[in-house]
């Protein structure tokens, strides 16, 4: 679940896209105050108040100063299953996520381990139909896979975002960021 904010990185950047940087809109409000960030847009129709103030909740900032990030790749199940773009290395037919499993191309029982260059992705009749059968061989060579080759391959796939002023930062291709609104109410904090 994304944040309310996208937030900036003072390059213009977004500062990660894996995922797509973001904060709490209480986080937000606190960082306007505390003026590590400044506000580039906001929601219209979502107002928080204090006795003294009223404020639009902002739907992007940027930091005043560079954010040094990492440019790691987190070794998660989902993100094997980014890098195999959700297609299943054996029948190479692709699946949502759920119906998705992580098949160990070298076995456990024969000492294979848990990581980037032995995780593949497969759906559950081909993992079963596998077994520990492994001259079955995935359609990649599973390896790890650098920061930047997962964002362009994280683009190829849907984003929703929750205001259409975070379009205009991410670089999304268009057919496949979708604006949806969330519910806001007026809040008192
Ligand atoms: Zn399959």
């Amino acid at each position: 679940m994304t944040g309310d904010t996208l937030i900036l990185n003072a390059d213009g950047m977004p500062v990660s896209v894996l995922p797509v940087s973001s904060l709490l809109w209480q986080d937000a409000i606190k960082s306007v105050w505390l003026k590590s960030v400044r506000v580039l847009a906001h929601y219209d129709d979502w107002t928080v108040h204090s006795p003294r103030i009223e404020m639009k909740v902002p739907s992007v900032v940027i930091t005043e100063k560079y954010v040094r990030t990492t440019r790691a790749v987190r070794f998660t199940v989902s993100n094997i299953f980014l890098r195999d773009e959700y297609r299943c290395q054996y029948c190479s037919k692709t699946f949502p996520e759920s119906q998705l499993t992580l098949d160990h191309v070298k076995p456990r029982s024969f000492g294979g381990r848990s990581s980037w260059e032995n995780l593949t992705t497969a759906c559950s009749p081909c993992n079963n139909k596998r077994g520990n059968d492994y001259r079955i061989n995935p359609m990649i060579k599973p390896y790890k896979p650098s920061y930047y080759e997962m964002v362009d391959r994280r683009r190829k796939f849907p984003l929703e975002v929750p205001h259409e002023s975070w379009v205009e930062y991410l670089m999304w291709p268009e057919e496949n960021i979708k604006v949806k609104p969330r519910r806001h109410r007026k809040l008192i904090v």
